[in-house]
């Protein structure tokens, strides 16, 4: 007993969870010399989560564990390309010192699914392991490696509703005083972020008038869960469903069962059916079982970005 409490001491760890995105309006822009697109979202946290636990190591290693049925983790690499990993090297690299850490990850947030798990993940390592060393990072520098690992790390870091431009990682909080429910309908299989922006922009697409409007903000910002539905958009939609058709029909039968709007998560291929309160959303997520979407989860946003949930 002794003996096990010394070890248990002497090993500590910390656990932050961080939420998944969807982004409520996307607009994109013609891709830039550095092949990055422009980029004008607005985000929001939504209570869906990966927990990572971190303790100090000789060696940097990661383990991935999964929460339902939804996570494939078969293309989630081991090795040092994991962007926890990346994310880990990055804050030990910063502050000039020699650290390793074991990451393990509690997954729900589905791979390549257009949520930003792996952001999420690289969120919630900085911060468990910034917490486990004491480092004492300013905001402003975890910002800023996150903004390197990953244009949606940033916003995983801050959480809430937030606009994001440039390819997304320049993220500016917005007033929001709703509780928006969602129903978000996974699918079995992945869609390359990459190969979204390559249909994008064969189709040509990308001349769009791709500003946020602001009477979409004064929507988020006036209480009550009404009004958002009107500028809910997503400039990738049409480049995934033409790769996809499938999704196509779940946007509709996501209407069909009532949903005020359906759209796609990112850049997929994840969908969301936007309902009016927790019991429409529940609603909706049985009348799509009926129809054959079984893998669904009823969340609701906004929620706090990479936070610590547990030390021992
Ligand atoms: P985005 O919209 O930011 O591209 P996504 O949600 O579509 O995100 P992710 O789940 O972040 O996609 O993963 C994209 C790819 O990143 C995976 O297919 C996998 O190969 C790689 N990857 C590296 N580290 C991780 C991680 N910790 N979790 C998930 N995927 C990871």
């Amino acid at each position: 007993m002794v003996e096990v409490r010394a070890q248990r001491a002497s090993t500590p760890s910390v656990t932050v969870r961080a939420p998944a995105k969807i982004n409520a309006y996307l607009g994109v822009g013609r891709v830039r010399d550095d092949g990055f697109h422009p980029l004008e979202t607005v985000y929001q946290a939504v209570s869906l989560y990966d927990d990572v636990t971190v303790t100090s190591a000789e060696e940097w290693s990661v383990s991935t564990m999964v929460e339902g049925p939804h996570v494939d983790l078969s293309s989630v690499p081991d090795d040092d390309t994991n962007i926890a990993i990346r994310a880990g090297r990055a804050l030990v690299e910063h502050h000039g010192i020699e650290r390793a850490a074991a990451i393990e990850i509690s997954k729900s947030i589905p791979v390549a699914g257009g949520m930003a798990g792996g952001s999420a993940d690289a969120a919630a390592t900085l911060v468990a392991l910034d917490r486990l060393w004491s480092l004492g990072t300013s905001d402003d520098d975890l910002l800023a490696i996150g903004a390197e690992l990953g244009s949606d790390v940033p916003f995983a870091l801050v959480g809430g509703t937030a606009t994001g431009t440039g390819r997304g990682e320049v993220v500016t909080p917005v007033e929001d005083n709703g509780s928006w429910w969602w129903v978000v309908i996974f699918n079995d299989e992945g869609l390359s972020t990459p190969s979204v922006y390559g249909a994008y922009d064969l189709l040509e697409e990308g001349d769009h008038d791709y500003r946020i409007r602001p009477a979409m903000l004064d929507a988020l910002r006036s209480p009550g869960s009404e009004g958002l539905e009107v500028f809910l958009y997503n400039d990738l939609e049409s480049a995934a469903f033409y790769l996809r058709p499938d999704l196509e029909r779940a946007a509709e039968a996501a209407l069909e069962c009532g949903a005020i709007m359906a759209l796609l998560s990112g850049s997929g291929p994840t969908m969301l059916a936007h309902a009016s309160d927790a019991d429409d959303a529940r609603l909706i997520a049985g009348r799509l079982a009926g129809r054959g979407y079984e893998q669904t989860a009823v969340v609701h946003g906004p929620v706090a970005g990479a936070h610590v949930v547990a030390y021992s």
